[in-house]
């Protein structure tokens, strides 16, 4: 059984752990670096990425995840999660100083959705993901950050108006929208999938 963790500073915490157990996961919490002990894969959910960032400070916890993930642990990062490993970060004055996971190719502008709108659902098919072209995955954004661009090992599996707004760079899985908060699970399976792939080779 794959071992997920999920980040659980401040967000969408219940919700993700709810949909890794139902597509097979042993799940736990994660809030010192030595609870990064043993995972095969983390999630690092919406929420608030500047609150993230300050209560990981402290105790060095988004350099702890880096290391883990450099020695192969999986990362799914939704949201503020994608924006905490986000190699670059545009409007993010508040995040200036913090210490931050980073591993993905990309460009992201924080709160690129939000100003034209709060909050939406929109119909994606998702590359990889059985069944979402005829029964698409509804995704939730959420003062959602815009991936501006991306780098030439990022794989973009879903687009939105034309934008990639879910990608893939090797074990790392990041997406623009909330995946937990609708009961459609199978962006948790591919997640889970991607980390239990490292059990097995
Ligand atoms: N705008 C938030 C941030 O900057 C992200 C919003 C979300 O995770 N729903 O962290």
């Amino acid at each position: 059984t794959p071992r997920i963790g999920v980040l659980a500073l401040q967000g969408a915490v219940a919700e993700h752990a709810r949909a890794l157990e139902s597509a097979g996961a042993a799940v736990s919490t994660v809030r010192r670096p030595a609870e990064l002990a043993g995972l095969d894969g983390l999630v690092v959910p919406g929420g608030e990425s500047t609150t993230m960032a300050r209560l990981a400070a402290p105790v060095h916890l988004m350099e702890a995840i880096r290391e883990r993930h450099d020695e192969g642990m999986a990362m799914f990062g939704t949201c503020a999660g994608m924006i905490l490993m986000a190699d670059e970060i545009l409007d993010a004055e508040a995040l200036t100083g913090f210490e931050r996971i980073g591993g993905l190719d990309v460009v992201v502008r924080r709160n690129g959705y939000g100003s034209q709108l709060d909050s939406f659902t929109g119909p994606l098919t998702v590359a990889g993901l059985p069944g979402t072209d005829l029964s698409p995955l509804q995704a939730v954004f959420i003062r959602a950050p815009i991936i501006e661009s991306i780098g030439p090992q990022v794989e973009v599996i879903a687009s939105w108006q034309d934008r990639p707004v879910a990608v893939r760079q090797g074990r790392v899985l990041a997406a623009s929208f909330h995946p937990e908060l609708t009961p459609d699970h199978r962006l948790h399976q591919h997640f889970v999938q991607l980390a239990a792939d490292r059990i097995s080779s």
